[in-house]
Parts: C-alpha cells; sequence; structure tokens
C-alpha cells in the first residue's frame, strides 16, 4: 500500500502516539519460544503423519496386608518400541522412593527451627520430618520373561533397565519386577496415596498411588523423561492396558481403575443385585452397600482374603482405593449412547454430605466436560473419600471435605466437596486422556482442568459459583510482589509452593476465560478448545501444541496472549488517565472565528488547549472547529470532500479523548462502560491490539449521541484489571480525614 495523505495526516494529528521509551515487542510471534514444527507435530498444533508414542500393558498381582500396610506386589510389563531409534534400556518410576531416608526431596527441603509451634507443624516448618517410617519401594527381582535376572540401576526415583538387545523399532519386550513396599500415613507425609487411620473403629481407609513401578514416558520432543520426582511435579506416563488383581481382606471393598471383571466371586447375592441396578439407574443413586451395613463392618475383621479383579484399557496409570468402612453408591450416566458407571466409596465420617453430592457432581462433571472436549471414554468413574485430599488418576479420585461429627456443614464445605470432585473427575480429561507432562507443565492438566471445573460450577451450580478460576479471583496474585515470582510457563517443582494455587490453576483458569468471554468470544474459543482436546486424546501434548491449535481452529492471533499471560508474570493494570469531552463549534456562535480556509502550514498550529481540569466534566464541553479542506489538498482525493458534511455528522454530537497507560505491562483489549445522562449505559468492546503502536499509552476517540456522566473500565471485572481506583471518570478522591470529619459534624 501506497504511503498515503491520510497516514501523513495521522501522523501530523496521532497525537501522543510516539511518546513511547521503550519498545518490547508485546505483539511479536512467538519465534524462538516455541519448537520448530516437524513431521511429528505440525504448525497447526495437531499430530503430524510421522507422530508416534509408545505403549505399556501391565498384568500385576499385588496383595494388601492390613496389619503391617505393606503391599506386596509382582507385575509383568509389555513395552512396545514404536520410536523412530533402538532402545538399549527402559526407564521406570519409582515413586515410593520420595519417603526414601536419603530421597532427593528430603535432601533439598528447606526450612528453619520456630519455637513453640505445634508439633504437627515442625515438619512442614524445618522441612525435616521426624518419623520412625521406612518408606521406598524394595526392588527384589526384575527378570526377563524366560526368568533371566536383567541387570538394573536405582537412580532415586527413576530405575533403569538394561535390555539384553536393543528393542528395535516396532518390537516389544515384556519383563516381570517383584515389589514391596509400606503405605504411608497420609495425615503424616501428605502423600498422594497412603492410609487413613480411624482410632474410634480401628480401621483403615486405604488410597493406593503411584504404588507400582511404572514406564517413564519416552517421546519425540524430549527423549525419556528424566525429572526426579520431587513431590510437586506430578507425573508423565505411557499409555496402555492393565489387568490389575488385588487382594485384600474379605470384608473390604475395593474400586479401582477399571471395570470389576469377577463381581460374582467378591460381592454378596444382594451386593451384586444392587450393583446391577445401579447400571440401569439414570435418575437417582443405588446403595450398593449402605451405612448400616458399612457400620456393621467396622466391627469386625475378617481373616479371609479377597481378590478382585479390574481390567482397563488404555489408561496411562492405575490407583485403587479399598476399605472394610466403604459405603458404596452408583448411578448410570448416559454420554452419548454410552452408559457410564458413577460411584462413590465413602466411610459413614463423610455422610450426609457425600450420599447427597458425590455421585451427582461425577455425573456433572462428565456431562459438562464431554460437552467442551469429547465424549468421556471410560466404563466406569469413581469418586472416593479420605481426609483433606483431591488426587485423580484414570477413573478413579480421592476426595476430601468431609461434614462436622455432628454430620452438619457450611457452605465452604459444601462448596468444597462439589469443586474438588468436578475437579479431580475432569483431571480424568486433562491429563488422564489429554495426556500432558505434568511434571514438566502443571498448568496444561491443572489450568485447563481448573477453568473446566469453574465453568462445571457456573452452569451446574450457580449457587455455590464464587470468583474461584475467574479473572477477578486472581486478582490479590497479580497485584502481589514479583520478584520471585514465576510466570505460567515455568517448570513446575521451580514454582514456589506457596504460589503453586494460583500459578498452576487459577492463573491459567482466569486467562482461558479472558480469551473466552473477552478476547475470542465463547463460539470461537469453545470450537477451538475442543478442536485441541479432540486432537490430542489419547496422545502426548506439548504447551505449543495448544498455542497453536487455538490459533489454528479461531483465525485469533493470540500470540501475545500466550506471551504476556504465560511467559510473564506481567498483570492487567490500565489506568484511565485522561478524559476530555469535546464539541464542535458552532459556526455561526463564533463571531472571532470565521477563518475557514487554512493554508499549509497552519494544520500543526490548532492546538486543543483545554478547559477539562481532567477530573470530571463539570467545566462543560472544550469547543472544537473544522476548517474548509484546501483546494491543495483536494486533489489527492477522487472526488471534493464535503466539508459541510463531514460537521454536520458532528454537529451537536458528544466527542470524547481518553488517554489510557498499561501501567500493569500486561497487553489487554478494553472494556468500557459508558453511563449517559439519562440513566442508560452501554458497553463498548476494543481489543487489545489497540496498544500494538504504543504498548504504554493510547488516546482514543469517542463518538457520542448522548451526553456521558459516568465511564468505567472493566466494570465486571473481566480483565483481572488490579486497580479498581484508576478505572473510573470522573475521578473519585478517597476523602481525607479533614473531610470526613466536615462531614460528620
Ligand atoms: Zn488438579
Amino acid at each position: 500500500m501506497k504511503f498515503s495523505y491520510i497516514a501523513i495526516l495521522l501522523l501530523l494529528f496521532g497525537g501522543s502516539a510516539y511518546t513511547q521509551t521503550q519498545w518490547k515487542g508485546k505483539f511479536e510471534q512467538l519465534g524462538e519460544e516455541l519448537p520448530t514444527p516437524n513431521s511429528y507435530r505440525t504448525a497447526s498444533g495437531a499430530p503430524g503423519s510421522n507422530y508416534w508414542q509408545q505403549r505399556a500393558d501391565y498384568v500385576i498381582n499385588v496383595e494388601l496386608n492390613d496389619e503391617t500396610q505393606v503391599l506386596t506386589g509382582s507385575e509383568t510389563i509389555t513395552y512396545y518400541n514404536n520410536a523412530p531409534e533402538a532402545l538399549k534400556f527402559l526407564w521406570l518410576q519409582l515413586d515410593q522412593n520420595i519417603f526414601a531416608d536419603q530421597s532427593a526431596t528430603n535432601q533439598t527441603n528447606t526450612g528453619s527451627v520456630k519455637d513453640s509451634i505445634p508439633a504437627a507443624f515442625f515438619g512442614t516448618a524445618s522441612g525435616v520430618t521426624v518419623s520412625d517410617y521406612k518408606g521406598g519401594h524394595t526392588i527384589k527381582s526384575v527378570k526377563d520373561a524366560a526368568g533371566k535376572n536383567l541387570p538394573y540401576i536405582i537412580n532415586n526415583t527413576m530405575m533403569r533397565v538394561d535390555l539384553p538387545a536393543p528393542l528395535k523399532t516396532g518390537e516389544k519386550f515384556s519383563f516381570t519386577i517383584d515389589w514391596s513396599y509400606v503405605e504411608s500415613n497420609r495425615q503424616i507425609f501428605d502423600g498422594r496415596g497412603g492410609y487413613e487411620f480411624f482410632p474410634e473403629d480401628g480401621n483403615y481407609v486405604y488410597t493406593c498411588a503411584q504404588w507400582f513401578p511404572r514406564m517413564c514416558v519416552f517421546d519425540d520432543y524430549e527423549g525419556w523423561q528424566n525429572k526426579q520426582f520431587l513431590g510437586q511435579g506430578e507425573f508423565a506416563l505411557t499409555f496402555g492396558n492393565y489387568r490389575v488383581r488385588i487382594t485384600v481382606p474379605a470384608d473390604h471393598i475395593v474400586g479401582a481403575t477399571g471395570t470389576i471383571q469377577n463381581p460374582k466371586d467378591v460381592l454378596t447375592k444382594e451386593q451384586l443385585e444392587r450393583y446391577q441396578k445401579a447400571g440401569k439407574s439414570y435418575e437417582s443413586t443405588v446403595l450398593i452397600v449402605t451405612e448400616k451395613e458399612a457400620r456393621q463392618k467396622e466391627k469386625t475383621k475378617s481373616s479371609k482374603k479377597a481378590t478382585w479383579e479390574f481390567a482397563a484399557e488404555n489408561v496411562r496409570d492405575f490407583a485403587f482405593a479399598t476399605s472394610r468402612k466403604f459405603i458404596w453408591d452408583a448411578q448410570a450416566v448416559k454420554i452419548g449412547d454410552k452408559t457410564i458407571l458413577a460411584q462413590s466409596l465413602y466411610s459413614k465420617e463423610g455422610n450426609p454430605l457425600w450420599e447427597r453430592e458425590s455421585t451427582k457432581a461425577i455425573k456433572n462433571a462428565l456431562e459438562i466436560y464431554s460437552d467442551r472436549t469429547f465424549e468421556y471414554p471410560y466404563p466406569v468413574a469413581y469418586s472416593v473419600h479420605t481426609a483433606h485430599q483431591g488426587m485423580e488418576y484414570p477413573m478413579i479420585c480421592f476426595n476430601g471435605e468431609r461434614p462436622k461429627k455432628d454430620g452438619t456443614y457450611s457452605k465452604a464445605t459444601l462448596t468444597g466437596l462439589v469443586q474438588v470432585v468436578v475437579h479431580e473427575v475432569g483431571h480424568n480429561f486433562f491429563p488422564m486422556i489429554v495426556n500432558s507432562d505434568e511434571r514438566q507443565w502443571s498448568w496444561m492438566d491443572e489450568g485447563l482442568n481448573t477453568f473446566l471445573e469453574k465453568e462445571t460450577t457456573r452452569i451446574r451450580y450457580p449457587e455455590l459459583f464464587g470468583t474461584h478460576g475467574t479473572p477477578k479471583g486472581i486478582v490479590p496474585f497479580m497485584r502481589g510482589d514479583k520478584s520471585q515470582m514465576r510466570p505460567i510457563m515455568a517448570s513446575s517443582d521451580n514454582v514456589r509452593p506457596g504460589e503453586f494455587g494460583p500459578n498452576a490453576y487459577t492463573k491459567p483458569s482466569a486467562a482461558l476465560t479472558i480469551l473466552r468471554e473477552t478476547v475470542m468470544g465463547p463460539e470461537l474459543f469453545d470450537k477451538a478448545f475442543k478442536e485441541y482436546a479432540q486432537r490430542w486424546a489419547f496422545r502426548h501434548p506439548g504447551p505449543a501444541d495448544f498455542f497453536r491449535t487455538m490459533e489454528d481452529a479461531s483465525a485469533v492471533d493470540l500470540d501475545w496472549f500466550w506471551r504476556g499471560w504465560f511467559y510473564t508474570t506481567d498483570h492487567v493494570d490500565v489506568d484511565m488517565q485522561q478524559v476530555k469531552w469535546f464539541k464542535l463549534r458552532s459556526e455561526t456562535l463564533d463571531p472571532e472565528r470565521k477563518k475557514l480556509n487554512v493554508k499549509r502550514g497552519d494544520l500543526e498550529a490548532e492546538s486543543t488547549a483545554g478547559k477539562s481540569n481532567g477530573t470530571d466534566f463539570s467545566n462543560g464541553p472544550e469547543e472544537f472547529s473544522l476548517m474548509n479542506t484546501p483546494e491543495y489538498l483536494q486533489g489527492e482525493f477522487k472526488s471534493r470532500v464535503d466539508d459541510a458534511a463531514i460537521r454536520q455528522k458532528l454537529e451537536g454530537k458528544n466527542v470524547y479523548q481518553i488517554k489510557f497507560k498499561n501501567l500493569g505491562g500486561l497487553v489487554t483489549p478494553l472494556v468500557i462502560e459508558w453511563t449517559y445522562k439519562d440513566g442508560s449505559k452501554e458497553i463498548e468492546r476494543i481489543p487489545a491490539e489497540i496498544w500494538r503502536v504504543n504498548e504504554e499509552e493510547v488516546t482514543k476517540v469517542f463518538i457520542k449521541e448522548k451526553e456521558v456522566v459516568n465511564i468505567v473500565l472493566d466494570p465486571n471485572f473481566e480483565l483481572a484489571d488490579v486497580e479498581m481506583r484508576n478505572n473510573v471518570f470522573p475521578k473519585r478522591t478517597m476523602p481525607s480525614r479533614f473531610d470526613q470529619f466536615k462531614k460528620n459534624n
């Protein structure tokens, strides 16, 4: 395009557009930050034509000793190498080793000695756990299919198994590991699994997680995932099929990843009938074990054993829960043309909250998440109760929130339960199916999941919906001290524990909410988000695959958004620094200014020396004139400019000029609420690209029919602007103490 006359005029009259101090490239494309597209992962954000991933199938026999809390297992892993390279060794994760004496976590925990604090807090404060508990996996043997020992070496929470010969592309290898460990007390060690002991009846609730040696991920962009398990960063796991036999005391009820294969062997006739009835009950839950029956079972301990067999296909992990204390309810949920059995397991300590809310929340989560991503593909979904927890595995999750001893509970407890069940069930979608590397990128599962958890609460529980995961909710964090704050894109274990919640969960959720509600609009956002979920279901996406797909499926350039919200700790704070009100001077009423013809050189001379006091509209509008377009400029136009027509358009209109200052650094769309003299309101939305030629300060003119009495920036708290005091005009000053004194006397 030719550099035009219009552009010259804009340069002359564009006001303060070129006063910025330093350009930071906030609207430049993300170049080096993203990996180069290739045949495994494309520039559109989809899996490429040569995309591959590994597979690991497991057959596991495990027995729990209810007296000693020891788990003893034997597993056969069949590992499929689909990578375009041969593997000389395999890496496994031994996550229980986080509880070993010399674990990297214990060695690197920091803290200090605090005087006179409750003994229970000593470990948290000092970083040293005082306990006789001996945790960690004991590896008894690693053997190939012929029973021959395989060499292995343990590096903290990782174990390398050397193969007899390189495993070539397309080949598989089976080997067997025998192991055991002592389950940890969750109330002391705050593990993701472990047991809860109930001294009143002498029984345990076991939630077993990271309990068996599991294959690390080997993929196209990282090779072997080799970040140690330190506790905060979660897991990177390979898909496969599981067949697991769990031996427990005969009076236990077991729930797990997968469907029970032998219900006739482990359920009583009555339980079996109720179990089958639940599978057809779409309207309400069916109690398979009642509270009365569970209370009865607490009183004795069976000396017999039972083996529950579960099967699961295409899952990245396997967890289970077992206890004689479990009450068990279930109901059928229709998703597409499939029926899912939603099930809850809880001790009497969870009632009456759990029998009312848990399974209902599973249903709500499955329905809303399926609508926004893909239909839930697994046959079951469990929610299991144990204190102070929220932890997810495929088809099963462990959730806290418990009423008081008298059975009453607050709205906060109810909200907490709904949120935790929806959230942990929601993790089936991210990361159990859209299988991102949690150890590296917490936001890819926690952030996306918190966003959909928030959406589920908003839609299904409006009475419980607050600011959790919303732009308004993230404001206190965004305005916090930036000196040690990490961006969302920081690696999981490098985020300071106190900031992990906002950083991994609520800040990405707030950012996605801004994308949906303000930047893209719900229709485009939902389409793009669904596209990402469907492209990467049962695959391993990375951040670039998400960033690229959201743009690819919407045609909205979002590089500025990822750059600001995900790669920096900047926040939104727009100062509506100055508002000026103008009206076109009426020519007939202006005896002094008859000079309607301007000459070359006069253009720059016209200033708009203001009468506005800069704080309110009390001085009335400032007048401005329009000269006739001079002859020497008319030649540039195809036809003559009708000066009178332009004046007529502006005659009597209210012209407002607003100077916006970007104090927080994060570029943002603007949402402006105009309140008119007649009391009516109007909301106007301006894309973030308004900042593209000046990232720090912009001035914009608005023409309004009606007279404005009030202007508010971000009236509905949708931008996460951290300072509302500079978002209002007329400027409201905080009354001084003297003013207050005068007013009151
Ligand atoms: Zn989570």
